[in-house]
């Protein structure tokens, strides 16, 4: 029996339960000194001042909304080649949630599209209070033009980077934030480097940070500064606004900060095995993934389009084969506007076709740093025999 090989892994290593096990014998099992580290550990990393560790990159998007001021009647935009929490965190600010259809070379979303969406919102007055780039299998948006454009229509930028960690955007690690308000990082077990779950929330702006700080614990606040009325002694604290319990605990973010150790590692072995996906996939009738010049991706997913036209198979047929030689592939993503939940917003099939079709066409591969080079030559083994 061959085992299975899944799409992507967490990579666990005996440093990385060391420093789990020394918090869990610490005095501090949340609200401790963890937390810091790791937020500095990360912020020194992607060269940004401020960073907030929170219990979920969903999390981390909602409160990044909020701290914007993101409300009923205002407009946010992402691309519906994404994870559904790229736009639900709109939706649990109030605000009205539109698509930026995808960029067919990229599959992050179009500039193009971009700017024609936006000349018609400017015309109508419905220009979004907030864009949600994704960095798309750990590719950087084009953030310089994006921040162009915000400047010129008076939007702000959060970058969904839940992928995107270790990679870069013009020599510039991301999640420094030179092109935007706030960049969010997922810590989910499949991503770049893991908490079990976990997020964090990065920007350059004291207001911003401030918010996002209070936004995590209920919109708490112990600083007498921030106060409304003078301080009644050494226990008291006030609630500012409705905040949220959304704190990551100190075991997490002591196997982060043990994680973020080995991040480099990581997106090196990762770039490594992409490569040689693209070298050994060159023959077979696939897109593979075009990197644009300006990025340096972290590689979170290896994404091949079938060319279907050349094919006896469907995607399907292909999907399930290749699951059924033990390859776990995955599909990134369905396109959010044809969930339910949105088509009940009004949504349809036909609103993106660029997405629709990536969809109809995309198989994520395994990707993970743990991949050995007989277990990626068995993907790329099956692969050959399915297409052949
Ligand atoms: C994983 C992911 C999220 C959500 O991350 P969680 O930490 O699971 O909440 C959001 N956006 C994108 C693009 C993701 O891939």
């Amino acid at each position: 029996m061959t085992s299975f090989i899944p799409y992507g892994r967490q990579d666990i290593q005996p440093p990385d339960i060391a420093a789990v096990l020394e918090v869990l014998q610490s005095d501090w099992l949340t609200q401790g000194p963890a937390i810091e580290r790791f937020e500095q550990a990360v912020a020194n990393s992607c060269g940004v001042r401020y960073a907030v560790a929170v219990s979920s990159a969903t999390a981390a998007l909602h409160i990044a909304c909020l701290a914007i001021g993101l409300g009923p009647g205002d407009r946010l935009w992402t691309c519906p080649n994404t994870f559904v929490a790229s736009a639900n965190c709109g939706l649990y600010c109030g605000a009205t949630v539109g698509f930026v259809d995808l960029d067919p070379h990229t599959y992050n979303l179009s500039l193009a599209e971009l700017e024609r969406k936006l000349v018609q919102a400017a015309a109508a007055g419905t220009v979004p209070k907030v864009l949600v780039p994704v960095h798309f299998a750990g590719q950087s948006c084009e953030l310089a033009r994006i921040a162009d454009l915000a400047r010129q229509y008076g939007f702000r930028v959060i970058e969904d980077a839940s992928h995107a960690i270790g990679g870069q955007y013009r020599g510039q690690a991301i999640g420094s934030c030179q092109f935007s308000d706030l960049a969010v990082f997922s810590f989910h077990p499949v991503k770049i480097i893991t908490t079990g779950e976990g997020g964090m929330v990065l920007t350059n702006q004291p207001d911003l940070y401030e918010a996002l700080i209070r936004l995590r614990t209920h919109g708490i606040t112990r600083n007498p500064a921030l106060m409304q009325e003078e301080s009644h002694g050494p226990w008291y604290y006030q609630q500012l606004e409705l905040g949220f319990n959304y704190r990551m605990t100190d075991i997490q973010a002591a196997l982060g900060y043990s994680q973020m150790q080995r991040l480099q590692e990581f997106v090196t072995r990762r770039r490594f095995l992409a490569d040689r996906y693209t070298t050994l996939l060159q023959d077979l009738p696939l897109t593979l993934p075009w990197q644009h010049p300006d990025t340096a991706s972290s590689w979170h997913l290896y994404v091949i389009r079938l060319h279907l036209e050349k094919l006896q198979r469907s995607q399907r047929q292909v999907f399930e084969a290749l699951r059924q030689m033990g390859i776990g592939v995955n599909l990134h993503y369905i396109p959010v506007h044809t969930q339910p939940y949105y088509q009940a917003l009004g949504f349809r099939w036909g609103d993106f076709p660029q997405a629709e079709q990536y969809y109809r066409e995309a198989i994520s591969l395994p990707l993970y740093p743990g991949l050995s080079l007989a277990d990626q030559d068995r993907v790329i083994q099956a692969l050959s025999e399915i297409l052949s």
